[in-house]
């Protein structure tokens, strides 16, 4: 067979050469040891957190290293193309913090080792096909998809490996003349690899990955697609090539494509490249009942990203939770640095799990509280705002007042135990609610202990009460309404004899706290008083008496 000939007849238009392609596309200049990594989401328009928790690797392998971060759309399927999907990419990652270096972009490609989109990119894996067709390593062929289904169900009768290879890859041996022939009758094709794995007796091949250690799998034994019936390349190949000459030193990816791994080993050997080092990411999992199961699309709200956006979770806290199911020293190394900037942690690939990684919402809004209570309040300002803004502009008439909001959001976060209440922007406007009269609702009934005196407490206390009072002044007038009206003084006393007391003072100052903030748990009522000012706490105190 004169496959210099086949090449020609199969590709005419195709000029350039793999030697070209290198010089167009030469090694890049980085300092030594930097890492140059990519993400290559299809534009479906939907991004996921396992898309988000793959360029946070992507993202801290390269900047750390004073690498180079790039997006490459990986669009070889057309079927699946949404308009403003790379903008939606772009925006959805940068919530996060994270940012590309290079390729492709909201205006446009950037950098030089592009296009950046796969689609645009046809000529190139071409005269890579070209080349392994004249090398006698890929061949068209013409099998319908009638004739592969029968070739499978075949295999499936007799129990054998499915697939395009060995004495079922029909095409595989095809005359010239018997190609030239499909061809003028205008058959359509597409062109497979022609594999040099033995079906009878599979070789062992070892690849590293620098997450699992050295893999040891069966080679390839598949002739696969390498360039579809649409001109386009399969995700197979495109990868192999683009990563090549794109020169991509990591490629972070999901577990789901360890199993093509050996076709991907095969066609870098074939084409002559050198392997990346491959990092293959556990799955995201998630605990229910007991049973650890993959994060799904239609159960689970949580793995879409916009569902971090819209719930108002600020993004240095999901980067800060992802990074605790990255890396298992995270935790340790947060505890010992509480204040230090995230970007300071020394992410490793080697303390990456290999088995599920459970996602836990319990866990991040944990992480939420710490993270927030590190962010200062002018900070917590306007990104609360601009929140509210975008997801609950109904509040903003209350959230304008710059100076108030200040106040609440630095109330009790102070001193050695700081309040860890804030979760998220929603549940933070919840919490603060009680703050603005058109959001204070009475949420909780009085204890039970007081809930007779309660109109008694609040007159006592209106009638007692001084805006000017400092803290303990204030406090000891309670006690003195508390006892007056037949409570203990103090907790303790009521303990030793309940049956002297109605209840204590406790009880008491809680009747108060609802009045102002319509629930029995908050920060401390004389600091609540001291930003809510003297006359709504005297309307709010009158309003329930
Ligand atoms: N386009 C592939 C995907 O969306 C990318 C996989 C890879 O990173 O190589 O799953």
């Amino acid at each position: 067979m004169d496959n210099k000939k086949l090449a020609e007849i199969l590709f005419p238009d195709i000029k350039t050469t793999p030697e070209e392609m290198e010089a167009r596309f030469p090694e890049r200049q980085l300092p030594e040891g930097a890492m140059v990594t990519r993400l290559g989401p299809s534009p479906t328009g939907f991004i996921h957190l396992g898309n988000l928790y793959g360029a946070f690797v992507d993202e801290r392998l390269a900047h750390q290293s004073g690498g180079t971060f790039y997006l490459r759309i990986e669009d070889t399927d057309d079927k699946r193309f949404v308009e403003g999907a790379v903008d939606t990419v772009i925006d959805s990652l940068d919530f996060f913090g994270i940012n590309f270096d290079e390729g492709a972009g909201k205006d446009g490609d950037k950098g030089d080792y592009g296009p950046y989109f796969q689609s645009e990119r046809a000529n190139i894996y071409k005269t890579y096909v070209k080349y392994l067709v004249e090398k006698g390593e890929a061949y068209p062929c013409f099998l319908t998809e009638e004739e592969i289904t029968e070739i499978r169900e075949g295999q499936e009768a007799e129990k054998l490996t499915p697939g395009i290879y060995g004495k079922f890859a029909r095409c595989r041996d095809m005359s010239l003349e018997d190609i030239e022939k499909c061809l003028e009758e205008g058959k359509p094709y597409v062109i497979r690899l022609r594999s040099d794995g033995d079906p009878e007796d599979p070789k062992e091949i070892h690849v590293e990955d620098a997450i699992r250690g050295t893999l040891t799998m069966p080679e390839n034994i598949q002739d696969v697609v390498i360039l579809k019936g649409t001109g386009l390349p399969t995700y197979h190949f495109a990868h192999v090539v683009d990563d090549h000459l794109m020169r991509t030193t990591h490629v972070v990816r999901g577990e789901e494509w360890l199993s093509s791994l050996p076709t991907h080993f095969e066609l870098f050997t074939k084409l002559g490249f050198d392997i990346p080092m491959y990092c293959h990411t556990a799955v995201l999992m998630k605990s229910e009942n007991g049973n650890k199961r993959k994060l799904s699309k239609r159960k689970d709200p949580e793995l879409r990203l916009d569902y971090y956006k819209e719930t108002g979770y600020h993004p240095a806290a999901v980067r800060e939770y992802l990074l605790t199911i990255l890396n298992s020293n995270f935790e340790e190394w947060r505890a010992a640095n509480p204040d230090a900037p995230i970007d300071d942690f020394d992410f490793t690939l080697g303390k990456m799990s290999t088995s599920g990684a459970l996602f836990d919402l319990d866990k991040l809004n944990d992480v939420s509280k710490d993270t927030l209570v590190r962010i200062p309040a002018a900070e917590l300002y306007t990104f609360l705002t601009g929140w509210a803004e975008q997801f609950r502009p109904e509040v903003m008439k209350d959230l304008e007042d710059e100076e108030y909001l200040l106040k609440i959001l630095d109330l009790g976060r102070d001193g050695k135990k700081p309040r860890k209440d804030f979760v998220t922007a929603g549940q933070m406007i919840d919490f603060i609610g009680y703050f603005f009269d058109d959001l204070f609702r009475i949420e909780d009934a009085f204890p039970e202990e007081a809930a007779d005196d309660a109109g008694a407490i609040l007159s006592a206390y209106l009638e007692t009460y001084d805006h000017q009072d400092d803290q303990e002044t204030w406090f000891g007038k309670i006690r003195e309404i508390a006892v007056q009206l037949g409570y203990a003084a103090k907790p303790k006393d009521y303990k030793k004899n309940p049956d002297d007391y109605k209840g204590h003072v406790g009880h008491v100052s809680t009747v108060i706290r609802i009045a102002l903030t319509g629930r029995a748990q908050s920060p401390d009522i004389w600091e609540i008083q001291q930003i809510l000012g003297e006359e709504k706490t005297k309307a709010r105190i009158l309003a329930v008496m």
